[in-house]
């Protein structure tokens, strides 16, 4: 999952930064508002914190710009601004959901994981398909109800390809979930992960769809297990 938080304090910014990292997203931060529309309109993002007093432009500019363009991306506002017409405002502009600062960071990351999932089309809070069980709140993998130890990378292109199976995606996609900004790719890095997720989960499990990605079968395998077929 890669998120962009828009934040022009940088103790805030810092702290949130760290809170969503520890939960295993890959996360981009600008620190004003046309460095937010920049970000925004280039890349594909899972889901947008927003504050709303920025410099340069407004978050609610910033959001109502994204919408015009028909931009789905859930949007989180998170801001100091307590009233009820600013939380209206924002809510009207097209944000999905409003958080005041001061907040509690685990909320921040409930509240997060809520939207996720529900941009995902679900309202239950574990992903469960074909066997293996993530449960993004606890962290807790499970294959057949036995426990999977990933790592975070791992954990991370999982997820992508679990929350839609049947659908390809490529190389380049399972890398946005991946990083941010800032981080180093190597070249090989998709592959590494997934041959390592082939290594715990089966070699069949993710498929690779040559010239063109990987995917998760749709329909469940389950019963083929281990037939030499
Ligand atoms: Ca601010």
């Amino acid at each position: 999952m890669r998120l962009l938080l828009v934040e022009d304090d940088p103790m805030i910014g810092e702290s949130v930064l760290d809170a969503l990292r520890a939960e295993g997203y890959a996360v981009d931060w600008v620190r004003d508002g046309r460095a937010a529309d920049s970000a925004w309109s280039s890349e594909q993002y899972d889901l947008v914190l927003l504050d709303l007093g920025l410099p340069t432009r407004d978050g609610l500019q910033v959001l109502r710009a994204a919408r015009e363009r028909r931009d789905r991306t859930p949007v989180l506002i998170v801001t100091a601004r307590d009233a009820v017409d600013d939380r209206i405002r924002g809510l009207d502009a097209g944000a999905d959901d409003y958080l005041l600062k001061p907040y509690d960071l685990s909320e921040l990351q409930a509240r997060v994981r809520a939207l996720l999932r529900r941009a995902a089309g679900r309202a239950e809070p574990a992903i469960e398909h074909a066997g293996v069980c993530l449960n993004p709140a606890t962290h807790e993998a499970t294959l057949h109800g036995r426990a999977l130890v990933l790592s975070q990378r791992e954990w991370a292109v999982l997820e992508a390809l679990l929350r839609r199976p049947g659908v390809i995606l490529s190389r380049a996609q399972l890398e946005e979930k991946l990083y941010g900004w800032k981080d180093e790719i190597s070249s090989n890095a998709v592959e590494v992960y997934v041959h390592s997720l082939r290594k715990k989960l089966g070699a069949d499990f993710i498929r690779n769809i040559r010239g063109m990605g990987y995917v998760i079968a749709r329909d469940e395998a389950g019963g083929d297990d281990g037939q030499a077929a």
